[in-house]
């Protein structure tokens, strides 16, 4: 279960250059961020990329017209193994990280000394429609870390494979997780979906609204509310304020997924566990929300059968 925050809501304010030609949004997360830190010690390096990655997850998360989950891995051959953000389309987050076994992390460490240390990281996007039509399965983009930081690599990534020009720049600590975005709107065959710019005037706009965006500093970012920062970045530009948005916590686990997770370790693996412990025991990484699988449970789950499988299992039986 997730708190509700006493003092103060976590937020996420999307703008408009009035010429429509660059969006922006800026998010700030505290009770979501410590949430997602409750259950877990990350060494300081760690919070920073993670918290970085959850603000940037809920930033892409809040600007796609898309009704389903954003999933953003890193997978690392470092001393991180694996960092999961996981967002939906009403903001719910929740985050994690996998430590490589008895590794250390020294407290400057960056993203390629943590997650590319032999160049092997890859950074995954999927995106999870919430409805499926049957047989769809959720789209997935893997790239190369190609960047030292959350922010170019995402930059990298919406680049190469959205075909959208997007900045980021994003901040994180113990206590709060803030990020800026800045994008510049689609403009198709001289003609831009809403702004009365021509194309030129246009990216004069996205020039230099990247350099506004530029002058802000790492630490002015995470010291920073939001309101204060809109005014000072952008206090000469004519921009419309969207209504707040409201981040928050949610960690979407259940029993049933837990138990089919469990079947894909195998029969073999489940039974030795059971007969060792009696039990199977296994915690959220997400939330730390526990659960137990007896001797008769582990027999159930593998005994119910997939019901799309029994479908493809008659179908084939007709040939
Ligand atoms: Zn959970």
């Amino acid at each position: 279960m997730s708190t509700t925050p006493t003092t103060g809501q976590d937020t996420l304010q999307k703008f408009i250059f009035d010429n429509a030609a660059v969006r922006g949004e800026l998010i700030d997360i505290s009770a979501t961020w410590r949430e997602v830190q409750a259950r877990h010690d990350y060494p300081a390096a760690v919070k920073k990329v993670l918290g970085q990655m959850t603000a940037a997850a809920a930033l892409l998360s809040a600007n796609l017209k898309f009704n389903g989950s954003i999933v953003m891995q890193i997978h690392g051959d470092g001393p991180v193994n694996l960092l999961v953000v996981e967002c939906d389309a009403d903001l719910r987050l929740r985050a994690t990280a996998k430590l490589t076994q008895g590794a250390t992390v020294a407290d400057d460490a960056t993203l390629t000394t943590l997650l590319n240390a032999h160049g092997k990281g890859r950074f995954v996007i999927t995106l999870d429609p919430l409805e499926k039509v049957p047989g769809q399965q959720p789209y997935q983009g893997i790239v190369p870390l190609d960047g030292d930081d959350v922010a170019t690599v995402i930059e990298n990534y919406m680049l190469r494979s959205e075909q959208l020009d997007t900045k980021l720049w994003l901040a994180a600590d113990d206590h709060v997780s803030r990020g800026l975005l800045l994008q510049k709107l689609p403009y198709h065959g001289g003609k831009a979906e809403a702004t009365p710019l021509n194309e030129e005037e246009a990216l004069e706009t996205w020039n230099r609204a990247v350099i506004l965006g530029s002058t802000l500093k790492e630490q002015e970012l995470l010291t920073t509310g939001i309101d204060v920062l809109i005014q000072r970045l952008f206090w000469e530009e004519t921009i419309r304020v969207f209504d707040p948005l409201h981040p928050q916590f949610h960690c979407s686990c259940t029993r049933e997924k837990v138990g089919n997770m469990l079947k894909m370790l195998g029969r073999e693996e489940i039974d030795s566990v059971i007969a060792e412990q009696g039990q199977v025991g296994v915690d959220c990484d997400f939330c730390g929300k526990h659960y137990e699988y007896d001797k008769v449970d582990c027999a159930q789950l593998f005994a119910s059968t997939d019901p799309v499988a029994t479908l493809i299992a008659a179908s084939d039986a007709k040939h």
